[in-house]
Formats: structure tokens, sequence, C-alpha cells
């Protein structure tokens, strides 16, 4: 993993899988079935890095041969919040892997001449859950406005930001900057940390429009 020196809480996840991985889905030619195989390919590769440093404890366990103290979680399994649409194609990975998760939906609609977000679903527990993390998933880090808005939510609900955890698949410089002005306390797990923002609020180079290319629409 990088952390760039002007980013301290960002963590480009740069394994040669994920890497590669990544470069097709960038490419135009990628069909919509590959584009979404490949993106739960590499988020299950991401959650191994994201939950590095999850909480331990000791059970004490009977192997076939004697007993020992054997290290397991100290925490249940995440809160998965995808912010819809296109951050749906980021749970199948960590579920994959951690299957008691709950997941916790946020619906943002982008208003294109402003790129500010528009929430149209909350969807969460009806009591926030204290012991579980809280792992916010969208594939594009653009401007940052969506991921600030999703981490507001939460923690206007009581979630505490030490408890949050935001993966994405491509950040712009542009949004991390936002992000991290905003919760400089959140890390923030990328595969990928491109060049800018286009004047449509794209990330150049990117991979187009997430949602479109996971849906095909
Ligand atoms: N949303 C996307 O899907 N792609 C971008 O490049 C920026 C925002």
């Amino acid at each position: 993993m990088i952390t760039p020196s002007e980013f301290p809480n960002l963590f480009i996840v740069n394994h040669p899988l994920v890497l590669h991985k990544l470069s097709r889905m960038r490419e135009r030619s990628c069909p919509t079935s590959e584009f979404r195989s490949l993106l739960k390919d590499i988020s299950m590769l991401m959650t191994y890095e994201v939950t590095a440093n999850l909480p331990m404890t000791t059970n004490k366990i009977s192997t076939p041969i004697q007993e020992m103290n054997a290290p397991v979680l100290a925490c249940k399994e995440p809160v998965i919040v995808p912010i819809l649409r296109a951050g749906m194609g980021l749970v199948d990975g960590p579920l994959s892997v951690m299957p008691d998760s709950i997941v916790a939906h946020i619906g943002l609609r982008r208003d294109e001449e402003t790129h500010l977000p528009h929430e149209y679903l909350v969807k969460m527990p009806p009591t926030i859950p204290q012991d579980r993390p809280f792992l916010i998933v969208d594939p594009m880090l653009a401007t940052g406005n969506s991921s600030v808005h999703a981490t507001d939510i939460l923690v206007q609900r009581g979630v505490d930001p030490s408890r949050i955890t935001l993966m994405v698949l491509v950040a712009s410089p542009e949004g991390v900057k936002l992000y991290h002005d905003k919760y400089p306390q959140i890390p923030v797990y990328t595969a990928a940390l491109d060049s800018h923002l286009n004047e449509n609020a794209y990330i150049v180079p990117g991979l187009g429009d997430a949602g479109d290319r996971i849906y095909g629409t």
C-alpha cells in the first residue's frame, strides 16, 4: 500500500492483481458483465487491506489435539454502506468474506449542474449498532461531496467517525482533499489516485460513469 505525503490518511492499494483488474475496467471495450465481475474481485481484495486493523481478542477453543487461545475478531462484522447506485458494485466483495455484515443504503442523486448530492433514500438499521465498524463504499471519489454527505448522515445518527472507513475504487485529489478537510480522521482506501476532475466533475483518466458501466445504462 502507498500513502502519498500530501494525504496521510489515504491508502492506495497497489497490489498487482488489483491494478491489473482496474486497468481492464478502465478500458472502453470492457463489457458490463466483465466490469461488474472485476469490481467484485477488486472490492474483495481491497477488503483484505481495509480490515487489517480490526480489533482482535482471543477465545479458548479446543482443536482435536489440545486447547488453545485462538485469535478472533473483537467486533462484529461491519455495516457496509453503499452510496446508491454505483456503491452497490462494491458490496458483494466484502460480503463474500464477511457474510454477517449488515448492508445499509444511502441513495444520493448527483445534480448534473451543481454536482451536489441530493438524498433520496436512507435505510439504516432501526438502532445504530455500537459493536460494528462502518464501511462506506462508492467506486468514485470525485468531488467528494457524496462521500461527505453520506458520512454526515452516519455521524448525525450517532456513529463516531473513529468507527468509519471509506472504500472507493478511483479517487481524485480534489475529492480526497475535500473529504479529509472535513473528516481527516477517517481512513480512505482506494485502488488509484487519478490526475484530476474535468469540467463535468468526472475523474481523469477515470473509467467514465461507474453506475452506467456497472448497470449497462
Ligand atoms: N462519478 C462517476 O461515476 N465517474 C466519475 O468520474 C465521477 C463521478
